[in-house]
């Protein structure tokens, strides 16, 4: 699936370290394996883990006669590793793909360079997967990646 993005978010994802072929297979590997959250409105939350980091694509799909695209909305990552969910409290807008089931607000295990935290993320109960939001990965995420690098350095 073709990813078509504006100029302002193609900024955002130069700025963010971000490779545009890996946003694309980030869509194309989500669409082919029906693995991601999607909302009320039809918006797309989709991630890979690649090179140990964990790149996610926020997209909307335009459905065409002939074919079908993604319109790229943001695209962000973050290099903890998300592991087993905790728990999971509230529901939310986002609905699991994969299981047809509401995804959950929650809180999942996130380990990086050895040292683990319990983070919160949006999580599907029933298959384990987990996301974490973009407001998150870039803010409070970010910062706890950069305090785990100076306690090792
Ligand atoms: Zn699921």
């Amino acid at each position: 699936m073709d990813v078509k993005m504006s100029d302002a978010v193609k900024e955002t994802v130069g700025k963010r370290g971000l490779k545009e072929p890996d946003v694309q297979d980030v869509v194309n590997t989500a669409e082919s394996a029906k693995k991601k959250a999607v909302n009320k409105s039809g918006k797309v939350l989709a991630k890979k883990v690649i090179n140990n980091v964990t790149i996610y694509a926020d997209y909307n799909v335009e459905r065409g006669i002939l074919k079908s695209h993604a319109n790229l909305n943001s695209a962000y990552s973050h290099r903890m590793a998300l592991g087993k969910i905790v728990n999971a409290t509230e529901g939310s807008d986002w609905t699991c793909a994969n299981c047809n089931e509401q995804i959950k607000l929650g809180t999942v295990e996130m380990s990086y360079i050895g040292v683990s935290r319990n983070g919160p993320a949006l999580v599907c109960p029933k298959c384990g997967d987990s996301w974490v939001e973009e407001y998150l990965a870039t803010k409070t995420i970010a910062v706890a990646e950069g305090l785990f690098e100076k306690k090792k350095a």
